[in-house]
């Protein structure tokens, strides 16, 4: 046994808290706090903190399945990747590339990601690959493209948090999605700054806030609309920021001027005393932020409905300002990075767009083919799945089930079971694995090495603390197998430095630009934020033009604080750090938009420091101007009516992680939430005559799920929530709708109309 300490980060959310893991005497790993990393200081949820015993669990898949006569049995790796190899050959040649399916996750490291992609396009050379992620943040990011030329969750690191003035945060339970984060507000609302918090929930996220708007689910835009109309009737916009720095404003203002505040309260049920209060929070600050998750994004016009709310920040001149802008909280562990690097169905790596000719170019080039063997862009996630069994014949999958995941589960399941054939790689046999023909034990997170890219932009280095069990394999090494068996002998390396190295190549020069990023400056800096192209930027010359730099003390050890701390020093401290460049050649400059946030005037650096802050200087548009978006408002695609009159809203419980896949093979978490539950009002229970703990039925259009009575008065009298971490008969995807956005293809998972009963 190995006497060491390993510095590492959890397996599940994109907070990426850090941790250390010490070896056990049985041959597994504890999780000590790890207080040098700065997101979380040493704190872990309960998740994080029982990660471990999903490496040691008794149900953990050792052997491969492979299905005969009906039954997953076990076989050899060379049976298993046979079978894998002979199943896709065949659908390719029978029914061509495109009936072979490829579906990823966003807890794919960024090298496998990476390289998911690169089997899909080079190997099988279908265009039909996406990854769950699509049903995390692509509406966040198709907002942000729009407005800001750029998508990164966070424009800012999380410790710019507690200095503003005032955080909007809508859609977001974060005492309960990743719990660690909690404290930026506590520690904003200590510092004086204002919290306001955006859900139809009394979360206990709420409960913190200064200010509570519970909006009818679905409305995040109208509210987004009424809050600007006000801005602009109290004489409050910042018009000097406007002329300067923006466009599209006069039809922006024209579409939010339409949306008075009488109508906004009548179609969100926020009273307009409410609205006023909110905007005078917001705008009295110096500086202010917005924060949006899945509760505005996971809607049919979540695009938009981000829009709306970037075009508040950009009307009172809040983004790429010092401590202020619109972010998003990604949700997935590698949410951002998992998007950035070609598993997405329009995106090669590099977050360069697919149907682009230069890009092509320029990653077929990494690659070593014809760009134009690169096929074009394929289905989003959800018409992926849905066409499984039709016009897709056979789908590799990893880190995904969904058929707990997927909206409209039901329906994805019963179009998964019609395919000819599936390959899962995962941990344990999920509700999805075990419809597979094949299923590949993987390594998980402790036993093997990989980067990811948390939710702020902070690129991170996961580390091997174990050896794996027996009879598994990487991901990598799968792809790498199966990869030879179907021709491709060159290109898929299974080590993950060697993986990264060429992804720093394919990067070079786009908007996700990780060329001057390295496995060792990650490891000596505790993550790099990209972008962090491989040339230095030029100094900054300050002057009256410049924007002032951030006002804040760097924390020790974070890649914003080594930049300023050496930039203080008149040397940069990853100069040192460094090895021979590989990526050197690239010539990458960085996106516009992309300020080295943290250097200090006249500093001279040999390397770049990486981008804490982005467009403080101008946005990644080609003029520099963030963009105005015209929204207005249009009600769900799917609203209430005689036969189904309430609304139901999903999210997640502290304890349980998505789908559950690994969670709920951990005792302690199984202990503090064992089941899915219906949570409604008192006066909708006393409608139905159910009392606390009593059965209930939820119908939507899609089918039925059950789970017992939660009552409470913390949620609407119009609306159900119920947790979706469940399969079965309390699987609450089931019930959601997947009319999707037109932009993001986001489907509509946070409302859709339901009826409820006394199972
Ligand atoms: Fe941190 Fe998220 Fe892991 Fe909890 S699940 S320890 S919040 S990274």
């Amino acid at each position: 046994m190995q006497n060491t300490v390993t510095p590492t980060h959890c397996p599940y959310c994109a907070l990426q808290c850090g941790m250390n893991l010490t070896p056990e005497q049985d041959g597994g790993v504890a999780v000590v706090e790890r207080p040098d990393f700065p997101v979380n200081r040493g704190a872990l949820c309960g998740k994080g903190r029982t990660a471990p015993a999903v490496l040691s669990s008794s149900v953990r898949l050792t052997s491969p399945l492979v299905r005969n006569n009906g039954v997953l049995e076990p076989a050899t790796w060379d049976e298993a990747l046979g079978r894998i190899t002979e199943a896709l050959s065949r659908t390719r040649t029978e029914h061509g590339p495109d009936a072979c399916g490829v579906f990823g996750g966003g807890g794919l490291t960024n090298e496998k990601a990476y390289t998911l992609g690169k089997f899909a396009r080079v190997v099988l050379g279908t265009s039909q690959i996406d990854y769950n992620g699509r049903f995390c943040m692509s509406s966040a990011a198709a907002g942000g493209i729009k407005a800001f030329g750029l998508d990164r969750g966070l424009p800012f690191p999380l410790e710019d948090i507690p200095k503003t003035g005032c955080v909007i945060l809508v859609g977001s339970n974060l005492a309960e999605t990743m719990p660690p984060a909690l404290r930026y507000l506590t520690e904003l609302k200590a510092n004086g700054g204002k919290l306001i918090v955006i859900d139809p929930r009394r979360t206990r996220t709420a409960e913190q806030a200064d200010v509570h708007l519970a909006p009818r689910p679905g409305t995040d835009l109208a509210l987004a609309l009424g809050l600007l109309h006000l801005v602009v009737a109290e004489g409050r916009t910042d018009e000097a920021y406007i002329q300067e720095r923006t466009s599209g404003w006069e039809e922006a203002r024209a579409a939010a001027m339409a949306h008075w505040p009488e109508l906004v309260e009548r179609i969100t049920g926020v009273s307009v005393p409410q609205l006023r209060e909110t905007v005078r929070l917001f705008c009295e600050p110096e500086s202010a932020m917005v924060l949006t998750a899945r509760g505005p994004e996971q809607q049919s016009k979540g695009t938009d409905t981000v829009g709306a709310w970037i075009n508040l920040c950009l009307a009172t001149g809040r983004a790429g300002r010092p401590l202020s802008g619109y972010g998003c909280l990604t949700g997935q562990g590698n949410g951002q990075g998992g998007r950035e690097h070609g598993q997405k169905a329009d995106q090669l790596p590099g977050y360069r767009k697919l149907d682009d000719p230069a890009a092509r170019r320029h990653v077929a080039d990494v690659w070593g083919v014809d760009p134009d063997s690169l096929p074009g862009p394929g289905r989003s996630a959800y018409e992926l799945l849905d066409a499984l069994g039709t016009d897709i014949r056979a789908l590799l999958l990893m880190a995904s089930n969904p058929v707990v995941s997927a909206p409209r589960a039901a329906h994805i399941e019963e179009r998964i079971k019609s395919l000819d054939f599936l390959a899962v790689c995962d941990v344990v046999l999920s509700e999805t694995a075990a419809l597979a023909d094949v299923v590949l034990p993987v390594t998980q997170w402790a036993e093997e090495t990989g980067t990811l890219t948390n939710l702020e932009g902070r690129v991170l280095l996961r580390r091997r603390a174990i050896t794996p069990p027996e009879g598994i394999r990487s991901d990598l090494e799968v792809m790498h197998e199966l990869a030879a068996r179907l021709g491709v002998e060159k290109g898929f390396p299974t080590d993950p430095e060697e993986v990264f190295e060429e992804l720093r190549r394919a990067s070079a020069g786009g908007p996700a630009d990780y060329s001057g990023i390295t496995y060792r400056r990650l490891a000596e800096e505790n993550g790099v934020f990209w972008p962090c192209p491989a040339e230095a930027p030029e100094p900054q010359q300050g002057g009256a033009d410049a924007p002032a730099p951030p006002a804040r003390k760097p924390l020790p050890g974070t890649a914003s604080g080594t930049a300023s701390a050496a930039a203080q020093d008149g040397e940069d401290a990853a100069l040192d750090l460094l090895p021979d460049d590989p990526a050197g050649d690239a010539g990458p400059t960085a996106p516009a938009g992309a300020r080295q946030g943290d250097a200090e005037p006249g500093a001279a650096a040999a390397a770049h420091p990486g981008t804490p802050r982005l467009f403080l200087d101008r946005f990644a548009t080609p003029d520099g101007r963030g963009r105005f978006v015209t929204v207005t408002h249009r009600p769900l695609a799917e609203e209430p009516d005689d036969e189904y009159p309430v609304l139901l809203t999903t999210g997640r419980v502290v304890a349980q992680y998505q789908s559950g896949a690994q969670t709920r093979r951990v005792d302690e978490l199984n202990a503090a939430a064992p089941g899915p539950f219906v949570e409604l009002h008192p006066r909708l229970a006393e409608r139905l005559g159910a009392k606390e703990g009593d059965a209930l039925a939820v119908v939507s259009r899609r089918g039925r799920a059950t789970a017992p009575a939660r009552i409470t008065t913390s949620i609407r009298p119009d609306t159900v929530f119920m947790p979706f971490h469940w399969p079965g008969e309390g699987r609450a995807n089931t019930l959601t709708n997947p009319a999707l956005d037109p932009t993001s293809r986001m489907p509509e998972f946070k409302a859709c109309a339901v009826r409820v009963e006394r199972a």
